[in-house]
């Protein structure tokens, strides 16, 4: 299963091992699960349009829509790289960034702007 999440995130690397991830048909992300239906307004926003996710969506980059607008805007950043330069090179700068330390995602949103988020993991594409 494809562990990119809709919105950007990447599930191997939560901090919830327990949820085994968004696409899956057994899904229980903590943000999911403050909605009464359970259901993320990103995924079901990307389904309504057919996207395989946000990184799809030509509205990106202003969203504001569920997760986007969480203090956890490392998802936006990361749905912004895969926009740019696709799905596989965001799964080997992301393994990459981790190997030589970055602390994902934690170091990633302690810098509180997406462009600094996305420069830092452009630093190892
Ligand atoms: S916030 Fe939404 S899209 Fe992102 S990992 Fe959680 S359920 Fe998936
Ligand atoms: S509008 Fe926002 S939540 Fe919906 S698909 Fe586009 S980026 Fe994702």
């Amino acid at each position: 299963m494809d562990k990119i999440a809709y919105c950007g995130h990447h599930c191997t690397y939560c901090f919830y091992p327990e949820c085994p991830g968004c696409r899956s048909d057994n899904p229980f992300c903590s943000y999911a699960t403050l909605f009464s239906d359970r259901k993320c307004p990103n995924v079901t926003c990307c389904l309504e349009r057919g996207l395989d996710g946000c990184y799809e969506c030509a509205e990106l980059a202003a969203c504001e829509i569920g997760f986007y607008s969480t203090d956890e805007q490392v998802a936006k950043a990361t749905a912004l790289f895969i926009q740019q330069y696709g799905k596989a090179c965001y799964q080997t700068t992301l393994e990459r960034a981790i190997q030589n330390g970055a602390n994902y995602p934690h170091a990633f949103n302690a810098l509180g702007d997406v462009g600094l988020m996305l420069a830092l993991l452009e630093r190892y594409r």
